[in-house]
């Protein structure tokens, strides 16, 4: 070995847990700065490194040969501090190996580059151009103007809460358009919820600032494409990176300015691996880099709503986030006027009220577009046998089989599953089986049947649409799909929530929820919140074009078919009041002590029986009660529980919360914790337990 090599630490992807350390030390004969990538031998492999520190690194231990750094991927800048200190945090804090946060948050492709390949790629990378600058811009609102003005001269973090149609990627441009003129290096990150809504948002920034400066960042690109736009965001090509909640990794050293849209969004969680939130992440990064974080949202989340509270006497600081407030609709257009149909004084059954039916058959000879609502797709949700009472049960998991006419199979939406539909029922060879319920596959059979006979203005038959995630598999699908109905070629739209999210529809004016009540009595205590969202954010899908409204003298509806009418929920949102609702939910929350009053963590368990699941959770809950684990004190461990949906895929699922008033202390516990546990899965009693995770700040319960 070269006698003036030193030592470096490098971070590599181990695989969690396996009781290896994920900074290992290799040898160099050049000095490699931090956030070098490099390749390095594991084991029998060769794999990608990053380079963590040089300092930390011990001198070879006697006797023991250190492996030396395999590759240098040279041409490629260092990640800079900043992004090794979000990578940091973000593994500390959601309780992952640094290697792992750190490596999956680089692009696939750059593990199997060669130095030699990725000189190539970057030759390839476009040169710096100047922006387009942006001409012939609409005038904004006074609201907009306000909004606009406070974000850019304010620190923030802001939460922008502006109906929906306010135009709030109008202050979106215009602020990414200052910020980029003010400063030649600067970049902004824009965020959203879903790679559907992508498209649109796309076109638009693509639009007013060209298309060489705006890159995309989602799991829907191939990795091609990815590394060419995390290559470009990197050298700071691209001044504008779009993309969903992968996206907050993305290495941006000029970045001034991040902003989350649809903040309240569920998609900015991660659900595996590292379990972050790219909304929270966000936030800490725009501080830590000092950038500006605007979080966009029509209904923010509890938490960013109560985080954003102006000060009060009782409560002089208020939140630390400043609140914008933009409550008109562009063009002074009027939120949907609410309907409610009582389904109590409804035939038995009925899918489609009368009255919502008479209005549906109305916008269609008017030659208006509606929208139909169902978060359920498939045909109908189970089968069931008269005679004997089998049920579509999943073999494999704790739910039901659903049953899909177009292909007539039975699929589980849980673990794919599937299978022909049987002729008779299984168990008694009975003829007589029925579907119950119903999704959004037996909605459009239901409305091409009632509304047959109606006809457009220029007397051709209705057109009807279905949209959720089996009518968009095939790629491009739902963007042709979208397409159409922005082109007017859609009469009504049946879909799920892929539908009630973001899309600027022009033509819409009625929009209908047809069976909202399921997430009424559901045992998580975020669903009101979320039911509340999906609709008003549904709502917000109709009279979205001031002009076209009073062009048709009409006025855009939403309509909710419910059991419950009276409902909370549905009373904040014929007022489209989020304000007090989201007052009276916070109440609710202050008085039982839970987020975000509280914070929270579930340590998950699967196994293969639900006995060995719960007794790993209720072993490692004693054992950092016996060793007293720094922070317990502060820590409410709750027993273990089966999960909702307690066996997917023939593993039994458990889960085991833990609540504390105080995030550090928390913090504080799960770090110290997180030996035991590992220790803990070593014990012989837990042989047949499959993993365990943790999940910081969870979203379901
Ligand atoms: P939001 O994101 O708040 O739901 P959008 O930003 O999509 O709203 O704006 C709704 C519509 O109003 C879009 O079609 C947009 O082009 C248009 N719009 C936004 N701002 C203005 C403005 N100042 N003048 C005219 N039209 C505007
Ligand atoms: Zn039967
Ligand atoms: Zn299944």
């Amino acid at each position: 070995m070269n006698a003036t090599a030193t030592t470096v630490r490098v971070a590599v992807h181990t695989p969690s847990h396996s009781g290896v350390g994920d900074l290992l030390d290799y040898l160099s004969t050049r000095s490699l700065p931090p956030g070098t990538l490099v390749r390095v031998p594991l084991g029998q492999r060769e794999v990608l490194g990053l380079v963590w520190d040089a300092e930390g690194a011990s001198p070879p231990p006697p006797g023991r040969s250190l492996r030396p750094v395999a590759a240098v991927l040279d041409g490629l800048a260092p990640l800079d501090a900043h992004w090794r200190r979000l990578v940091a945090f973000a593994a500390r804090y959601y309780q992952r190996s640094l290697g792992e946060v750190a490596l999956s948050a680089l692009p696939p492709q750059l593990r199997d580059l060669s130095p030699v390949q990725l000189a190539r790629r970057l030759r390839r990378s476009a040169p710096p151009q100047a922006p387009a600058t942006a001409t012939n811009l609409i005038a904004l609102s006074a609201e907009q103007e306000s909004a606009k003005a406070e974000i850019l001269s304010k620190p923030g973090p802001f939460l922008l809460y502006g109906s929906t149609g306010s135009g709030k990627t109008e202050v979106y441009l215009r602020c990414v358009q200052e910020l980029l003129e003010r400063d030649p290096a600067a970049q902004a990150l824009v965020m959203v919820p879903e790679i559907n809504l992508t498209p649109q948002l796309e076109e638009r920034f693509a639009a007013r600032f060209g298309a060489q400066q705006v890159v995309s960042l989602h799991s829907g690109m191939t990795n091609p494409q990815r590394l060419a736009g995390w290559l470009a965001a990197h050298a700071g090509h691209a001044r504008i990176v779009l993309g969903t909640r992968m996206a907050v990794f993305a290495s941006m050293p000029g970045l001034a300015l991040i902003i989350v849209d649809e903040e309240h969004d569920p998609s900015y969680k991660q659900q595996e691996g590292a379990r972050y939130s790219a909304r929270d992440l966000a936030v800490w990064r725009g501080r830590e880099q000092g950038a500006k974080v605007v979080l966009g949202s029509a209904t923010p989340s509890l938490e960013s709503w109560h985080a954003s509270r102006p000060p009060t006497l009782d409560d002089p600081v208020g939140g630390r986030y400043q609140r914008l407030c933009m409550p008109s609709r562009i063009g002074a257009g009027e939120l949907a006027r609410v309907r409610r149909v009582d389904m109590n004084h409804q035939p038995r059954g009925t899918v489609f009220s009368a009255p919502l039916l008479a209005a549906l058959q109305e916008r269609v000879a008017r030659g208006e577009q509606s929208m139909v609502l169902l978060n359920r797709r498939g045909y109908a949700p189970v089968l069931h046998c008269q005679d004997c009472g089998w049920k579509s049960d999943c073999a494999h998991c704790s739910a039901h089989q659903v049953f899909h006419k177009i292909d007539r199979t039975l699929r589980c939406h849980h673990c794919g599953a599937a299978q022909r539909v049987p002729r008779a029922c299984p168990a008694c060879g009975s003829p007589d089986i029925v579907s119950l319920g119903r999704g959004t596959e037996q909605l459009e059979e239901q409305l091409t049947t009632l509304l047959t006979d109606v006809r457009r203005p220029d007397g051709t038959p209705v057109r009807i649409a279905r949209i959720d995630a089996d009518s968009t598999r095939a790629k491009g699908a739902l963007q042709s799909q979208l397409a159409q109905v922005h082109a007017g070629e859609v009469d009504v739209l049946v879909g799920t929530q892929m539908i009630a999210k973001g899309h600027d529809f022009r033509r819409i004016t009625l929009v209908a929820a047809v069976q909202p009540d399921g997430a009424l009595f559901s045992s998580d205590f975020r669903a009101p919140e979320r039911l509340f969202a999906l609709l008003e954010q549904a709502a917000g899908r109709a009279g979205r074009d001031a002009a076209y409204l009073a062009a048709q003298g009409t006025r855009c509806e939403m309509w909710v078919q419910s059991f419950h009418p009276q409902h909370a929920v549905f009373e904040a949102l014929r007022t489209h009041d989020y304000p007090a609702f989201a007052a009276r939910q916070l109440r609710e929350r202050l008085d039982a002590a839970m987020p975000p009053f509280a914070f929270q963590a579930l340590v998950r368990a699967d196994a293969r029986t639900q006995e060995v699941a719960q007794g790993f959770l209720r072993a490692a809950g004693s054992a950092a009660q016996q060793a007293a684990v720094p922070g317990i004190e502060h820590i409410t461990i709750y027993p273990p529980v089966p999960l909702a949906v307690q066996r997917i895929a023939n593993v039994e699922r458990a889960q085991m919360l833990l609540e504390s008033e105080s995030r550090a202390a928390l913090q504080r516990f799960l770090q110290a914790w997180q030996p035991l546990l590992q220790a803990t899965r070593q014990h012989p009693d837990h042989k047949g337990l499959v993993r365990w995770l943790v999940d910081v700040d969870p979203l379901a319960i």
